[in-house]
């Protein structure tokens, strides 16, 4: 009777999962189905508590079990009310990372199994948990450093082989445990571990420029495999749905932001693509020639009397918070019968979907959102491209400069549009650490400020010309 309620618990937490992650695919859904698939999860976990009769044993440290829940529910209420929009990136690193450690963790403690149960499934899905989730939250943590800036792209001759070496000897380690007669000796498990590890380090820390986002997905789909590992080797469905469902959808995200980058996964894999040559958050020192200024009222003068105006939303928007103003002046640009449209880039900000997520709460139009080629179909017969806390990309380097570390990569190619407002507080660079073009051309004019301050002032001038 007890398995069965547990089994019913189980079977609500992964339905309600489900249900939870196709909501979450909707701006308008996705609060509702964070909370489906945590209500699915607390069911799964307290039945698991109570209702759980292991095999010729009984469930015990149920108090450690609830202490600890007790703590990490603590820290990680306390974070999530904390963070700073702006910090968000760096939070989802560390709670990446933190899955991925949890399931290596249960590899390492269930290492003990492997000599009573030496099934090559059972080894495989042990070794696997471990190897992934260690690589998981090594890569995670290095991610959260390079994110904050507290961590600067690495790089050194022969990385790649490196990295290539270090996963050819888990293999074979992985290998030799796997058709052992025996129990292979322990410095054969702190090995696999301390070289899962190490990969996950350097898989992380020469990737600079504009290529992060391909890394953060790849790495939130491996604490979904490496999950997935845990629920195979304990038979526990909940824990399989989930890190199947996150496992794919973070493989599918990481296809996704490939092609939007134009990189291969292959390079992705062995670590070897996107090492700047500049560190980011340095100023760029190229001499591109003159720029010139635009002052707040002719910007919005030249925006009000605009037949189209495209707006481009990037990680200063996010920095100033400033998507409400943002969509207060699309609608008194609206009001005097402008059409106003928004540029998506798919890694504008810090983390993948992040303006989509930025402008959600502002209830703009998803109509009026136009991703990457679209928009670029479009600005050509666009009168003003107003520009707001977006720099990488929006640079044409990504197209004409083969020494540029974005290069290959797509661009919102603004410099199409009749006009370009840029708005930014100086001439440093954006998150690659490389120079812009776009604000030297005959066309572009900047408008500096705060995002937050410039548009207010802009919808004051709007509604008194
Ligand atoms: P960038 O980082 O290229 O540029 C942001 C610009 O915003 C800066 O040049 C900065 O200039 C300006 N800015 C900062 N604060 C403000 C403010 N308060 N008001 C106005 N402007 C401000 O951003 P993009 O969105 O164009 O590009 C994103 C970059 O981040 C890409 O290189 C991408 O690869 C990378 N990345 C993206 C991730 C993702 O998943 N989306 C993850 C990790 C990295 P100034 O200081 O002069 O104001």
């Amino acid at each position: 009777m007890q398995t069965n309620i547990l089994s019913l618990c189980y079977l609500i937490g992964s339905v309600s999962f489900i249900i939870g992650l196709k909501m979450l695919s909707n701006p308008v859904t996705a609060r509702r189905g964070n909370l489906v698939s945590a209500a699915g999860m607390a069911i799964a976990i307290f039945g698991t508590l109570f209702l759980y009769q292991p095999a010729g044993t009984h469930f015990h440290n149920q108090q450690w079990i609830i202490g600890a829940m007790i703590i990490g529910t603590v820290i990680g209420s306390v974070a999530a009310r904390k963070v700073k929009m702006t910090a968000m990136p760096e939070m989802v690193s560390i709670f990446n990372g933190m899955g991925g450690l949890c399931a290596a963790l249960i590899s390492v403690v269930e290492l003990g199994r492997i000599a009573q149960d030496h099934s090559d499934m059972h080894v495989l899905s042990i070794l696997a948990g471990m190897v992934i989730g260690c690589v998981s939250f090594a890569g995670s943590m290095i991610a959260y450093g390079k994110l904050s800036g507290k961590i600067k792209d690495h790089t050194f001759p022969g990385q790649h082989i490196l990295n290539l070496l270090i996963l050819l000897a888990v293999l074979a380690m992985g290998a030799f445990i796997i058709h052992g007669d025996s129990a292979a000796p322990v410095f054969i498990f702190c090995g696999i571990l301390a070289l899962s590890l190490g990969y996950g380090i350097l898989f992380v820390l020469p990737i600079g420029g504009a290529d992060m986002p391909v890394v953060i997905s790849l790495l939130n789909s491996f604490t979904g495999v490496a999950t997935a590992c845990a629920g195979f080797l304990y038979n526990n469905q909940v824990m399989l749905t989930g890190g199947i469902l996150v496992g794919s959808a973070g493989a599918i995200l990481t296809i996704l932001m490939c092609k939007a980058m134009n990189r291969s996964i292959k390079n992705v894999l062995i670590g070897s693509f996107g090492g700047s040559t500049v560190v980011a958050g340095s100023t760029a020192t190229g001499d591109q020639g003159a720029y010139k200024e635009i002052s707040l009222s002719d910007s919005a003068m030249v925006m009000k009397y605009a037949r189209k105006v495209m707006i481009v939303p990037g990680y200063g928007l996010a920095v100033a918070q400033a998507q409400h103003a943002c969509h207060e002046l699309e609608q008194s640009l609206r009001n005097n019968g402008v059409e106003v449209k928004y540029a998506i880039h798919p890694v504008a900000g810090r983390m993948p979907g992040h303006m989509n997520v930025l402008l959600a709460e502002t209830d703009v139009s998803y109509d009026d959102l136009l991703e990457l080629e679209a928009a670029n179909e479009q600005f050509s017969s666009t009168d003003v491209v107003l520009i707001l806390g977006a720099n990488d990309v929006v640079n044409p380097a990504a197209e004409n400069d083969p020494s540029s570390p974005i290069y290959g990569m797509p661009v919102l190619q603004v410099w199409k549009a009749k006009s370009v407002i840029i708005n930014k507080r100086s001439m440093r660079p954006g998150y690659a650490g490389i120079e812009n073009q776009l604000f030297f051309l005959p066309n572009s004019s900047m408008l500096f400020g705060d995002a937050k301050d410039v548009l207010q002032q802009l919808i004051l001038q709007v509604k008194e010309l």
